[in-house]
């Protein structure tokens, strides 16, 4: 449920993004596309003023005989690029007459400019209509013989109210490169790479970028006044599909390492929320299984000690049954209060040991020796395979004898009818073994990592099912190895028995 929660939404979230992600690259791709042709949009504005200066200071300077211009010529001859000029009066009807050259201009030019404007007489008519409204349109044209020169054609009214029409012959690669050039190459600067190409024979004219080829998928427009040529632009290192595709891919990254880690997080709160709840189960079965334990020597030590006083049992035999019942159900009793106490104080740090060198032998012997009623009523059968020569081990004596008591009635409590338990004992390395053996019920072994695990008990089995317990004996057995920096293992096979093998650190070493 929780990882639905988290999931479907970030799943969604997901196939949204990525969808989104396609849209959001053609809006981005467009809208920078619109960045860069508003680049060459500034420049061909910048080409428009410049031209529209040159005619607006022309027709300023305009005085009507050839003979009162010196101050034109003045200004043509200051101009490079300005080859010559020439001017025409101008009427509707006889449209254009009086010729008047000005600067280097052949014969052969200005008939070409005067059948290129003839031909165009509409559009400066419209030059006139435009002036009054102050504005200097300017038009342009090239000439068809003369492929290095532009013509820029505009109106002129001067202060007696006589229309003219000025042109200006101007050498295309010299505007081009003396005026536009140097605007293309702070525009550019190291970012773009410009150039500017005639459309006629594809001929770069210009570019700030020697090393860059440009072809028509570039973005580039057409010069508003050299409409013969076009400027091309680029954006040096990425190309534009480059930085979206890279966008793109982060995106996409960024997209997938989110997915990754909400994916992990639902995994954590899921894993957690079943540990809670498994923990929870655990608890309330630990509650039950532990009342039961108590329950059942309290009755039989309160049934057998209520015999006594009533004088119902008659006999020297069975007055010693009736208080050896009452000792070993006591015995229990303190046993499973001893072991909950334990675990309370390991689980609150309180637990102190008393660490000591001590007969390993000698344990096994004293815990078995507790054993007796258990083995005189034939219940449990013990066999010894102590190796006498051990060394001693280093260790808390009260501990190891929890521990191993811990894992003799495991043994007792998991066999059944044949209760035949083996501890065995000897020494590898630096370290001192001890062995408990059963030929019991055994453990699966996907269980066998389990049970050591605080209030785990196997729920399979009848056997496992019926015999009551708390879940902390092997638990409170690992604390304690783990106290003496030492190991417990176990080897099991279901129905054959298990090898619980107690390692700890003998007594000179540690
Ligand atoms: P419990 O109080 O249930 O015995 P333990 O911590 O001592 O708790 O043991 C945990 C579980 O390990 C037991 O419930 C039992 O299923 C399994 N187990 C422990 N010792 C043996 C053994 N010798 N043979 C088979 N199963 C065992």
């Amino acid at each position: 449920m929780v990882l639905l929660l988290i999931v479907v939404p970030s799943a969604l979230l997901t196939v949204f993004q990525l969808s989104s992600i396609n849209q959001q690259e053609d809006a981005f791709e467009t809208i920078y596309e619109r960045q860069l042709k508003s680049v060459i949009l500034s420049l061909n504005m910048y080409a428009d003023d410049v031209v529209g200066q040159w005619a607006s200071k022309v027709a300023y300077l305009w005085q009507d005989t050839k003979d009162g211009n010196a101050e034109l010529v003045d200004f043509i001859e200051g101009n490079s690029q300005i080859q010559g000029a020439v001017l025409y009066a101008f009427s509707e009807k006889a449209g254009l007459s009086n010729p008047v050259v000005l600067g280097n201009v052949t014969s052969d030019i200005a008939a070409q400019v005067l059948d290129s404007c003839s031909a165009s007489q509409n559009s400066i008519s419209r030059l006139f209509t435009y002036l009054q409204s102050n504005y200097q349109k300017v038009i342009s044209f090239s000439l068809a013989k003369e492929p290095e020169s532009s013509v820029f054609v505009f109106a002129i009214l001067n202060s007696q109210g006589d229309r003219w029409v000025g042109t200006l012959i101007v050498n295309t690669e010299k505007f081009l490169i003396d005026i536009l050039a140097p605007r293309i190459q702070s525009t550019a600067q190291q970012d773009m790479a410009m150039a500017v190409k005639s459309s006629r024979n594809g001929s770069v004219l210009y570019a700030n970028n020697k090393s860059t080829e440009f072809n028509d998928n570039d973005i580039h427009e057409k010069l508003w006044q050299l409409p013969n040529y076009s400027i091309y632009l680029k954006p040096l290192g990425n190309t534009t599909e480059a930085l979206i595709k890279k966008r793109s891919r982060n995106n996409l990254s960024l997209l997938v390492a989110v997915d990754v880690l909400l994916l992990l997080g639902a995994i954590l709160i899921y894993r957690n929320v079943r540990k809670q709840l498994h923990l929870a189960k655990i608890k309330a079965d630990f509650v039950s299984n532990v009342s039961h334990e108590i329950r059942t020597p309290l009755a039989l030590i309160s049934m057998y000690a209520e015999s006594l006083q009533l004088n119902r049992v008659r006999g020297e035999d069975k007055l010693q049954r009736c208080y050896l019942i009452i000792y070993r159900e006591a015995k229990r009793l303190s046993g499973i209060v001893n072991n909950i106490l334990n675990f309370s104080k390991m689980e609150s740090g309180k637990r102190k040991f008393t660490f000591d060198a001590f007969d390993l032998n000698e344990i096994i012997r004293n815990v078995v020796a507790r054993y007796q009623y258990e083995m005189q009523t034939n219940q449990v059968e013990f066999v010894l395979h102590i190796d006498k020569k051990i060394p001693q081990v280093w260790g808390d004596k009260e501990a190891i004898d929890e521990a191993l008591v811990n894992l003799i009635d495991n043994a007792i409590k998991y066999s059944k009818d044949q209760k035949y338990v083996e501890i065995g004992t000897g020494a590898e390395g630096d370290k001192i073994w001890v062995e408990v053996k059963d030929h019991g019920i055994g453990i699966q072994r996907n269980e066998q990592n389990l049970i050591f695990d605080q209030f785990y008990r196997v729920t399979e089995g009848n056997l496992a099912q019926d015999t009551k317990g708390s879940g902390l004996g092997l638990n409170i057995v690992k604390n304690i190895t783990n106290a003496h920096r030492g190991s417990i293992t176990v080897q099991s096979e279901p129905g054959k028995g298990s090898v619980f093998r107690l390692c700890l650190p003998r007594a000179k070493e540690y």
